[in-house]
């Protein structure tokens, strides 16, 4: 029997990070629902990410929340998966170059690594899986923005590959636009589009 989704406009749920900025991105894609920190839930210890996939990323951090909070409670992973690298960085994408690399590491070494890669070869999507686990049962929602790697960076918005990252459609780099545009083409955005739908329509696709 398939469940019944468990949020509708209003809906109280915890965001499984310790991300300040995701926590208002999460908050500007989903006005219809009550987001809440994990401030308000310090005991919480979030399981460190894998290497194995971005769903079981999401669903292992939005599980250990809904455990210890006992509220439904959502958690992402995102990375982007390059064609010319086989997938990579994919789930290394934060520590691509190192456990604490800092952005501006992983886009050097993501730029080095691809400086025989000619234009055309050079296609890439950042990817977004959105784990919604409560009490009622677990959903999981993905979201790809395709695109290119720049030949080189363009742009001070945003963070980690932005600077790089061309979303197909577009002749400039995720850096160079405001979040509102950016929001436009980004798997964030998408994945939690999914979401939404799941909310209107009971959570079967309809
Ligand atoms: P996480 O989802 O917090 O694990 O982030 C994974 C990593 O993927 C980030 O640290 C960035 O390097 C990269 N990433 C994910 N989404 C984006 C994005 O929208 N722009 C730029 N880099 C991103």
């Amino acid at each position: 029997m398939e469940q019944r989704f468990p949020l509708t406009r209003g809906s109280r749920v915890v965001l499984a990070t310790k991300n300040r900025d995701k926590l208002e991105e999460f908050r500007r894609l989903l006005p219809e629902l009550d987001i809440i920190s994990l401030d308000a839930y310090p005991w919480v210890e979030l399981p460190p990410e894998g290497d194995r996939s971005f769903r079981e990323n999401a669903l292992s951090k939005a599980r250990a929340c809904m455990r210890a909070t006992g509220m439904a409670s959502l958690a992402d992973d995102s990375g982007l998966v390059v064609d010319a690298l086989g997938g990579a960085p994919g789930v290394m994408s934060a520590r691509y170059s190192g456990q604490d690399a800092s952005d501006a590491d992983n886009l050097r070494l993501l730029l080095r690594n691809l400086s025989e890669v000619e234009p055309s070869h050079r296609s890439a999507r950042f990817v977004c899986v959105l784990a919604l686990v409560a009490p009622e049962g677990e959903w999981v929602f993905e979201g790809v923005c395709e695109g290119e790697i720049a030949l080189k960076p363009a742009g001070s918005n945003g963070f980690g590959y932005d600077p790089v990252f061309i979303p197909r459609g577009s002749s400039r780099t995720f850096a160079e636009m405001c979040p509102r545009e950016k929001d436009i083409y980004s798997h964030r955005a998408r994945a939690a589009f999914k979401l939404k739908l799941a909310m209107t329509c009971g959570g079967g696709l309809c």
